[in-house]
């Protein structure tokens, strides 16, 4: 996968695009391989890189969300936990089975994890990943040495899924470009072309050179998660908004403080709220919260910052659960980011299929033709493209073709990996960056001490994943930033002078990118959200 070739594929084209998808997030994507896959002629046309918005910035659980159980959402917990099982059969280089506990504090919860496990296991049916059971207190305390132990009366295990969304995201676009698709990162839907009101197509722009493509398309898909409105207001500047972003933070912290292999699920913390304390990447991930957020008239952040509550919210109750009372400086990276929730249905009358809000996911298609898909979760990601696609293809009036992608392997999909094993998340390909380790020794050396990479890793991701900056390296092609945002800082001059080798670019971009990556970077740090006044930061305002 190269953008050149991609974009030379692009500037080719004559014939109106079967399909343009705006947005290169798990939504944009899924719909991309969809469409690719049933043969349509795909165009997708990210703003930024791949997975800049939300799509990096989450839990990283392929789940069906036991919590949904709890609130009688059968269909929807079914639907994803098929999704889970087609997941993990089609890309197990990416996905993998973890455990979960859920310490029990109060006798009325006990049954309800015991029977809504059990009915969770049996949904997933033969896709299921192990049965769920109860724990003794001697059995909780072992799995989980360091949990609050006053009114503590046993647990649950169960198991779910965990992945790296990042990756996830990357391969999916080495996917849709295996099909013969065209995925673009850093092209910029600016304007949509209509004719006697319908929508034809876009006008984009390459934002590293600035060049303008007006280009034509049977259909197009508006997957941009928050930034949906801002995009149905290019086809209608009075559209009703669908979106109402609500933010999620992260804390990631040592692995000490989490030392066994299982996850902590505390399904409702004493104010409601659910906690995950999750192993990944040899860090523990520890979130989130659940922010309703305001739309500020200048549109929302691509870099959303945590709120000081949320910060605090995290940590005092990391202390509950975790090994030691992890404080400030334990804070190895910080992040946020805004889900795409569907505003309720009052709020969206006058258009789309209404039936669709049932359930978490929403296709939407505007008296023009834009076609818009918002909310649902990555877990789901394939089932949205497979929905947004058939309306895609209505809308178009393309011949309709059956879904494949529910048996299709993603790029790389390998089974058997251990995702303890370096290079295990870039599956078959593992042994081509072995290949290239061998050949130049030299890339081996670490990029820094603290993170689990080394300069192969860099000359891959400009080689063969359409990397373009230092930032797409050490926050989404390896997961630097997310790991140690202190450490990518250090790395990134290095990471700078291997791209810049790869790219011909030279010192002057070298330090561009250092400047840009750390000014990024520092919003990953925990200081730069406590020590300054929220006008400052960054925030973006709670709503009441
Ligand atoms: C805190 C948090 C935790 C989560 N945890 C989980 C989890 O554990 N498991 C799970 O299944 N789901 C989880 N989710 C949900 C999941 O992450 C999201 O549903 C999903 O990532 C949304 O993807 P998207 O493609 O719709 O949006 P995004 O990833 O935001 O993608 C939209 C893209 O559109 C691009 N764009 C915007 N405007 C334009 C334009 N004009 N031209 C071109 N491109 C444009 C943006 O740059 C962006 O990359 C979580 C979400 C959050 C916030």
């Amino acid at each position: 996968m190269n953008r050149r070739d991609l974009l030379a594929r692009l500037a080719e084209e004559r014939e109106p695009w079967d399909l343009l998808v705006i947005g290169g997030g798990a939504t944009g994507l899924g719909t991309a391989v969809e469409a690719a896959a049933r043969g349509y002629r795909t165009l997708l046309a990210e703003a930024h890189d791949f997975a800049k918005g939300t799509s990096s910035r989450s839990t990283k659980l392929v789940h069906g969300g036991v919590r949904y159980l709890k609130q009688g959402n059968v269909g929807l917990v079914l639907e994803a936990l098929r999704e889970r099982g087609r997941l993990l059969k089609n890309a197990p280089h990416l996905v993998h089975n973890l455990s979960f506990v859920v310490p029990r504090y109060d006798w009325w919860e006990g049954p309800f994890y015991g029977v809504g496990l059990k009915l969770y296991d049996l949904l997933a049916g033969r896709l299921g990943l192990g049965p769920s059971r109860f724990l003794s207190l001697a059995e909780t305390l072992k799995h989980l040495p360091t949990v609050e132990r006053s009114g503590l009366r046993g647990g649950v295990i169960y198991q779910d899924g965990q992945f790296d969304d990042a990756r996830l995201a990357v391969t999916l676009a080495r996917t849709c470009a295996g099909l013969g698709g065209v995925p673009i990162n850093y092209l910029r839907a600016l304007a949509l072309t209509k004719k006697d009101g319908l929508v034809t197509g876009a006008l984009l722009r390459d934002e590293e050179t600035g060049e303008t493509h007006p280009v034509a398309a049977k259909a197009v898909v508006n997957a941009t998660g928050v930034f949906a409105d801002a995009v149905r207001r290019l086809d209608d500047p009075a559209a009703l908004p669908l979106v109402a972003p609500s933010q999620g933070v992260h804390l990631v912290l040592h692995r000490r403080f989490l030392p066994g292999d299982s996850a902590i699920m505390v399904p409702h913390t004493d104010d409601g709220r659910v906690l995950f304390a999750v192993p990944w990447h040899g860090r523990v991930v520890l979130g989130t919260t659940d922010t309703p957020l305001d739309s500020p008239p200048d549109g929302l952040p691509l870099e959303p910052r945590a709120l000081p509550e949320e910060v605090e919210f995290l940590l005092s109750h990391a202390g509950r659960y975790l090994a030691g009372r992890p404080g400030p400086e334990d804070v190895l990276s910080v992040f946020a980011g805004l889900r795409p929730l569907v505003r309720p249905l009052a709020k969206v009358t006058g258009e789309g299929d209404t039936a669709a809000l049932a359930r978490d996911h929403l296709v939407v298609v505007s008296p023009s033709g834009l076609v818009t898909v918002t909310g649902g979760k990555w877990t789901t990601y394939r089932r949205m493209g497979e929905d947004t696609v058939d309306q895609a293809a209505l809308v178009a009036g393309l011949p309709e073709r059956p879904s494949k992608t529910a048996t299709l392997p993603l790029h790389g999909g390998r089974e058997g990996m251990d995702p303890e094993e370096p290079w295990s998340v870039y599956g078959s390909d593992a042994l081509a960056l072995r290949g290239l380790a061998d050949e130049r020794p030299e890339l081996g050396a670490p990029l820094h001490p603290r993170l689990p990479y080394s300069g192969v890793e860099v000359v891959w991701a400009v080689r063969h994943e359409m990397a373009r900056t230092v930032e797409d390296v050490l926050a989404r092609r390896t997961r630097a930033l997310f790991l140690d945002a202190r450490a990518s800082v250090d790395a990134a001059p290095a990471v700078a002078r291997l791209m810049a080798t790869e790219l011909g670019e030279g010192e002057g971009w070298v330090a561009r990118q250092v400047e840009e990556y750390r000014a990024v970077a520092g919003g990953y740090v925990l200081e730069s959200h406590i020590d300054k006044p929220p006008s400052e930061a960054g925030f973006i305002r709670r709503l009441p």
